[in-house]
């Protein structure tokens, strides 16, 4: 059934945004739910298709016009939101909405839309490993870096408050489990 909230949060280089795009991969009655941020795309990356790379500026008019369902400043000076006309563009398609997100605009979301959503913390088996993985990936400055490492042992505290808990241990593993758990849901 279409018109439900998928919301999946994790710490930066968890993989999310794999299992992600994966699932959108996977399953034509999913849709991303594009968010809006102040931060620079990164090499590949698409405005709207994987962020709407806005000004500060624009992001503040769009906090005082009531554009967001919820935003957060997710790194000291980088905002983050999520806009309702996304929610509305893709419910209006007959599908079920997406989100890749922090932990606290995932929980945000999760109290906003109630049944309608389930909430999916996906989380890394240690800290060293999203170390080694976030350094792979090698698209942060050692700043950057280290302001995802403290966030990631912050979040880590709040995974309780999910519904599920994925563990991306193996990513085609954590993939199918992820795709199962919406399965279920879907039929809900
Ligand atoms: P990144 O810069 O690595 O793309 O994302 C940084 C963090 O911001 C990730 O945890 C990502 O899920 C989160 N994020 C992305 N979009 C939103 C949003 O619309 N709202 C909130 N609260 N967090 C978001």
């Amino acid at each position: 059934m279409a018109g439900k909230a998928l919301i999946f949060c994790a710490p930066s280089g968890s993989g999310k945004t794999s299992l992600v795009k994966g699932l959108l991969a996977r399953n034509g009655n999913l849709a991303f739910s594009v968010s809006a941020t102040t931060r620079s795309p990164r090499q590949q990356e698409l405005h709207g298709r994987d962020y709407y790379f806005i000004s500060p500026e624009d992001f503040q008019s769009k906090i005082n016009a009531g554009d967001f369902v919820e935003w957060e400043e997710v790194y000291a000076g980088t905002r983050y939101g999520t806009l309702t006309s996304e929610i509305e563009r893709i419910w209006s398609e007959g599908k079920d909405v997406i989100f890749d997100i922090d932990v606290q605009g995932g929980l945000n979301l999760k109290k906003y839309f109630g049944d309608k959503a389930l909430a999916i913390f996906v989380a890394v088996p240690s800290l060293e490993v999203l170390k080694t993985r976030l350094a792979r990936r090698g698209t942060e400055s050692d700043e950057s870096f280290q302001k995802r490492i403290d966030k990631a042992a912050h979040e880590a505290k709040f995974s309780n408050q999910f519904d599920r808990i994925i563990i991306n241990d193996d990513f085609d593993r954590a993939l199918n489990e992820a795709e199962q758990v919406y399965d279920v849901f879907a039929k809900g």
